[in-house]
């Protein structure tokens, strides 16, 4: 019973996802930001401990909250009591391609999706697909880059251009020649970067 709800949730998020994907931005990082800034608080859906990816997670959040100085840190409370409306991470699952590994989604007070990247926004929500990174038979660290990836867009972060991968229309600014982002669309192969770093003390200074 449990599992159908989560298939019902992961669908309703994937329906309002589509929507957003299209939109633009003019930076690195969105132009919309957080109402309540850059500390946030992530709540595991059960089908983290489900499926097996508490570590993963507390690992993506470690890798951003040991970043010195940038006034940004990913909290995990065991309950949604008394949180009002924190971010939320799910596992899921899909069947219309074998490249999608997970999404993030931005919403208002009032839980309408923000699709406007260049929008203030409250808080987020990230699914990562189980089916898809078996599909592609994903280490430990991939997942966690993955994961590491999403927490940089609830926070605002966008994908910078990278030449050899194609821009998805939500950024137009290269990263410097020689720097190197945990940011880049569908990246396995970097952790947070110092170009990283300095992106997120540009937005939240
Ligand atoms: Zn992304």
């Amino acid at each position: 019973m449990k599992l159908a709800r989560s298939k019902w949730l992961t669908i309703a998020i994937i329906v309002s996802g589509l929507l957003s994907i299209s939109d633009g931005s003019y930076a690195n990082y969105w132009n919309g930001s957080r109402a309540a800034g850059a500390n946030t608080n992530v709540y595991y859906d059960s089908s983290f401990a489900s499926y097996g990816y508490t570590p993963h997670m507390d690992q993506a959040r470690a890798n951003w909250n040991s970043v010195g100085n940038s006034k940004v840190s990913f909290a995990h409370p065991l309950t949604t009591t008394g949180y009002g409306n924190l971010d939320k991470a799910y596992i899921g699952y899909h069947s219309f391609d074998t490249t999608t590994f997970a999404g993030t989604w931005h919403y208002s007070s009032s839980g309408s999706v923000i699709d406007n990247w260049s929008s203030n926004f409250d808080h987020a929500s990230m699914i990562f697909y189980d089916n898809i990174f078996a599909a592609n038979s994903f280490t430990y660290n991939q997942v966690v880059k993955t994961m590491t990836h999403e927490l940089g867009h609830t926070i605002g972060l966008a994908h910078p251009t990278q030449t050899g991968y194609t821009a998805d229309g939500d950024v137009t600014t290269a990263v410097p020649v020689g720097a190197f982002s945990v940011m880049y669309k569908g990246q396995l192969s970097y952790w947070v970067q110092t170009y990283d770093s300095s992106e997120l003390k540009k937005k939240y200074p």
